[in-house]
């Protein structure tokens, strides 16, 4: 039998088998992780960049990818200005090259079948990745339970997933799924999503209530995170059913 912390602690060689872009900003890199002991949706691994002179820079990335991936396992990547490990996976990581990867980690954060009570899921920006994993591995299990995703992003062009979102959304009743987009800066004309960063006003009229009590997930950037949690207890879910990941940095870096 495996042990899974055992295995989850073990750093793995990672060989990139392909590289495709998101957005202007954002990648998602595949890789092949020999060994991988499998993930749960919104679980993440830590990356580690090892120089030739022994310099380590170490970050963590959710797995994007659906939890059962098999050995592939795909991360997506947003390249923060001026960052140090997301601007090297942008501009320097091709086809072939080998990186370590360690996972998967956290369960807290994770969805699985098994607690399948109904979702609600809220995204700023990259955050969308861990929620991605969850709505992949609900999508390829045959999911009964309503999920509905609150997705915020600058402008359309910064929508990730787009096109895999939409046709989630379109499957209607039998994918069980509710997709909302709101932009927070440029919307096209006649866009019919919502406008403007979420607020508890947005989050009731698009359902996000506490009825049936529903697993809730929240992920981006750290203030983003921190005000709608403070949003959901506040219109009456119950804390212990709001499930915060904050993308802030995590800048690790040993010499
Ligand atoms: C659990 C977890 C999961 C994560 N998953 C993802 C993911 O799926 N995709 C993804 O793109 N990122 C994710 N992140 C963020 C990621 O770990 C790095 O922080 C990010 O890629 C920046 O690293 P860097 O080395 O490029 O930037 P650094 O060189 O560390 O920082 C450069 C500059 O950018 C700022 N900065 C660093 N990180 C961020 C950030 N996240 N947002 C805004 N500014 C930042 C720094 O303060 C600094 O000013 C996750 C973080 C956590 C904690």
């Amino acid at each position: 039998m495996i042990d899974l912390a055992t295995a989850s602690a073990q750093w793995r060689v990672a060989t990139v088998m392909a590289i495709r872009n998101e957005t202007a900003t954002v990648k998602t890199i595949s890789f092949d992780v020999p060994g991988w002991p499998g993930h749960l949706g919104g679980q993440h691994v830590d990356l580690r960049l090892t120089a030739e002179d022994g310099y380590v820079a170490q970050r963590s990335y959710s797995i994007a990818s659906g939890a059962r991936s098999g050995p592939l396992v795909e991360l997506t990547v947003d390249a923060v200005p001026d960052g140090e490990v997301s601007g090297f996976l942008h501009a320097d990581l091709r086809i072939g090259d080998q990186i370590e990867i360690r996972g998967p980690i956290g369960g807290y954060f994770a969805w699985s079948a098994a607690h399948d009570y109904g979702l609600l899921l809220i995204a700023g920006g990259s955050g969308i990745v861990p929620l991605m994993s969850m709505l992949r591995s609900r999508a390829a299990g045959g999911a009964t339970q309503p999920a509905r995703l609150l997705y915020s992003s600058r402008g359309i062009d910064q929508i990730i997933y787009r096109a895999e979102l939409d046709r989630l959304a379109a499957q209607g009743a039998g994918a069980h799924f509710t997709l909302t987009h709101t932009l927070t800066r440029n919307a096209p004309s006649g866009w019919t999503g919502e406008r403007g960063r979420i607020d508890r006003m947005m989050l009731t009229r698009r359902q996000f209530t506490p009825a049936g009590n529903p697993d809730v997930y929240v992920c981006g950037p750290t203030a983003f995170v921190e005000t709608i949690a403070e949003h959901l207890v506040a219109m009456g879910h119950k804390a212990g059913n709001v499930r915060t990941e904050r993308f802030g940095p995590t800048g690790a870096i040993r010499a």
